[in-house]
């Protein structure tokens, strides 16, 4: 079982405070060392040009060979599907984040049915598979 490192969730913070996303900031640190925030891929800043702070700490792991299996993930924000997805699949242990999303329920749900341990104060989903 993770144990919380509240220094890990502080660098997130820190991550998340750089962000230049004008729409919402996020910052993200895998256990592995990799942290980052979402950003924009291009100079034209959209919505589809954005890139999750998880996702982006994750494609950087692969990037320079760095694993991600059994690491943890701390994050600032409860995380959307497309997130919870890659977390799944990059064998990520667990996930601890900040603040819930109410716009995100379904990244958490998608965590529990795809067996990573997940940590932060959601309200009781009483929908959430078992
Ligand atoms: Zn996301």
């Amino acid at each position: 079982m993770s144990t919380y490192n509240a220094a890990i969730m502080d660098k997130a913070i820190e991550l998340m405070n750089r962000s230049t996303n004008a729409n919402r900031r996020v910052g993200a640190v895998i256990t592995n060392g990799v942290g980052a925030h979402n950003a924009h891929m291009t100079e034209r800043e959209s919505r589809i040009t954005v890139q999750h702070a998880e996702a982006q700490a994750i494609c950087r792991s692969a990037a320079e060979g760095i694993p991600t299996k059994g690491h943890d993930i701390y994050v600032t924000l409860s995380l959307c599907v497309d997130c919870a997805k890659l977390i799944v699949q990059s064998g990520i242990a667990a996930v601890y984040f900040d603040k819930y999303d109410p716009e995100q329920p379904e990244g958490l749900k998608l965590l529990h049915l795809g067996g990573v341990e997940v940590y932060g104060k959601a309200p009781p989903q009483d929908d959430l598979p078992r």
